[in-house]
């Protein structure tokens, strides 16, 4: 169960209130939204301009938007509501939204009704809401490092992929500490698409690790258990070809 479920009505609702309030009823009635997906964002405040011919800018389109990706309590979503309200009434009073001055000494005097309005809002420490997926990370890396030695006692070729977004530490420390051990000769690391792992391993996660690789050449690989035998795609050589 989530602590509040935000509705349009709620907000206007809000907006009536605290514009009688603490903003003498001077505001006009926004545009509201109530948006589901930034981890980022509590609230926001927009508007557009318009210059008159005594040169004053006028805000039209004022618009709202309230953020409830976390879950979080009334009087924390009014906090955050009443801080956008603080730069409509910038917009309509001054043409000019900000942290400056004016927002400082409106939040003061907000503040003295037992609010805690500040210029930033405190995203860490909130919970994230139920039912509400977090988003996807953007810009995933596609690529992963691929790392080949040669089994010091076996002498047979083996390889290994890095993945995770720390990628290139991850690899570059075991590279570090891996260097100088007898079973790890002739330790490399490549630079390939992930795809490469993808098309290499079997779906088995157990046979994940480690392959043989050159065992019949370096077309095959050979999983380490013996039970299996993946062919190298052409592309594979490639990648191994181009990679850094
Ligand atoms: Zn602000």
């Amino acid at each position: 169960m989530r602590k509040v479920n935000l509705t349009l009505p709620m907000l206007l609702k809000w907006h009536t209130r605290f514009n009688a309030e603490y903003f003498g009823g001077l505001l006009s009635t926004p545009i509201f939204k109530i948006r589901h997906n930034s981890t980022r964002k509590l609230g926001h405040f927009h508007c557009d301009y318009i210059i008159g011919f005594s040169g004053k800018r006028r805000a039209v389109n004022q618009t709202i938007t309230m953020y409830d990706y976390y879950d979080r309590t009334e009087k924390d979503f009014q906090t955050t509501f009443i801080h956008e309200m603080i730069h409509q009434w910038q917009a309509e009073t001054y043409g000019i939204v900000d942290h400056k001055n004016t927002f400082r000494s409106m939040a003061a005097n907000i503040n003295r009704y037992g609010w805690d309005i500040s210029r930033c809002s405190n995203i860490s420490g909130v919970n994230v809401a139920e039912g509400i997926a977090p988003r996807k990370k953007r810009n995933a890396t596609t690529e992963c490092r691929l790392l080949i030695w040669e089994d010091g006692d076996t002498g047979k070729k083996r390889f290994a992929f890095t993945t995770t977004s720390c990628a290139e530490r991850n690899a570059n420390a075991i590279v570090g500490s891996k260097r100088n051990l007898a079973q790890w000769r002739n330790l490399q690391m490549y630079k390939v698409n992930k795809d490469v792992k993808t098309n290499c391993f079997s779906t088995n996660r157990k046979d994940l690790r480690y392959y043989d690789w050159d065992k019949y050449g370096k077309q095959v690989i050979h999983l380490i258990d013996g039970k299996e035998n993946l062919i190298l795609k052409p592309w594979y050589q490639n990648a191994i070809a181009n990679a850094k």
